[in-house]
């Protein structure tokens, strides 16, 4: 929660080359992207608009991002929302709130003058797990409200919607989310190689000063199976170890601490989630 905090407090604005590594994934993503940019084109074609894009990937590589980014590319206006936020006691409640998010797409969209809104759903397997024979009639209705605004009917006046939804759990979605025409395409957005590792080790030290005897190369080996926003922490620990060296600049050493702090704060999380 500290660090969807932190989320909340960054700006918006956020373009494909302030995201490290995931070339492949930004590569699919435009593409994808540019059939919602060149909508009068895809229409004379006769071509199936897109509507939802799922992104599927562990925790921190970077899906919330990719969302805002996409936003930035298609001048969308973005809203965000988690499915956790649409449970709620009370019947109907949760599909209410989502009637009311695509009302404030389309309304913020016209306001701001945009041509469409991306509307960026992290944890979807919450209110899009398969269903298990009406045990869940909260979901079921959260759900299908969701379809239906997927589902409905783009008229020239109103701004075009797109849903982008993040999940870690694709394998738990009920598959009416992934006929065609709902979320139909995938983009995996996984654990970032050695060079992408580097990349975003670079776009996290750009406001430090880092000591030129450092060698970022060395962490990004180091640090074999650490998601972006681990990565992320690396940086942030590293100027803290600095501070209280009374450091100038970020050695070495700074950044070796850095990762065995973050590397061991995953290992007490697991333990304690156990
Ligand atoms: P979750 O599934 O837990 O919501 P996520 O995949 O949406 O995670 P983000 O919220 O996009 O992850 O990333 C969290 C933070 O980690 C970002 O704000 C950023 O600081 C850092 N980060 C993650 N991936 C990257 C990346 N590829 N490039 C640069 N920074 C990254």
């Amino acid at each position: 929660s500290e660090r969807k905090a932190r989320n909340a407090a960054s700006p918006s604005y956020m373009t494909f080359d302030d995201i490290g590594g995931q070339h492949r994934a930004k590569g699919e993503l435009k593409e994808a992207l540019d059939f919602l940019i060149k909508h009068d084109e895809i229409q004379k074609l006769g071509i199936r608009p897109l509507k939802g894009i799922l992104l599927t990937g562990p925790p921190g590589t970077g899906k919330t991002l990719m969302a805002k980014a996409a936003a930035h590319y298609t001048n969308s206006v973005f809203l965000a929302a988690a499915g956790s936020e649409f449970v709620e006691m009370y019947v109907g409640v949760g599909a209410s709130r989502i009637r009311d998010m695509f009302k404030d797409a389309r309304s913020r969209a016209v306001k701001e003058n945009k041509d469409s809104a991306i509307v960026f759903i992290d944890e979807i397997d919450v209110i899009g797990g398969k269903r298990d024979g009406g045990q869940h009639r909260e979901y079921d209705q959260t759900l299908n409200q969701l379809l239906t605004e997927m589902d409905g009917i783009h008229t020239a006046e109103t701004p075009r919607i797109l849903i982008v939804a993040a999940t870690n759990r694709k394998e738990m979605l009920d598959s009416a989310l992934l006929r065609p025409g709902r979320f139909d395409r995938h983009i995996e957005v996984d654990l970032p190689d050695k060079k992408g590792r580097l990349h975003i080790l670079n776009i996290h030290a750009k406001n430090k000063p880092i000591s030129e005897e450092a060698n970022l190369e060395h962490i990004a080996e180091e640090t074999f199976h650490f998601s972006g926003a681990q990565l992320e922490s690396v940086m942030n620990e590293a100027a803290i170890y600095a501070m209280r060296d009374e450091s100038a600049c970020i050695e070495q050493r700074h950044l070796s601490q850095a990762v065995d702090k973050v590397m061991m704060g995953e290992k007490t999380d697991r333990e304690s989630t156990k």
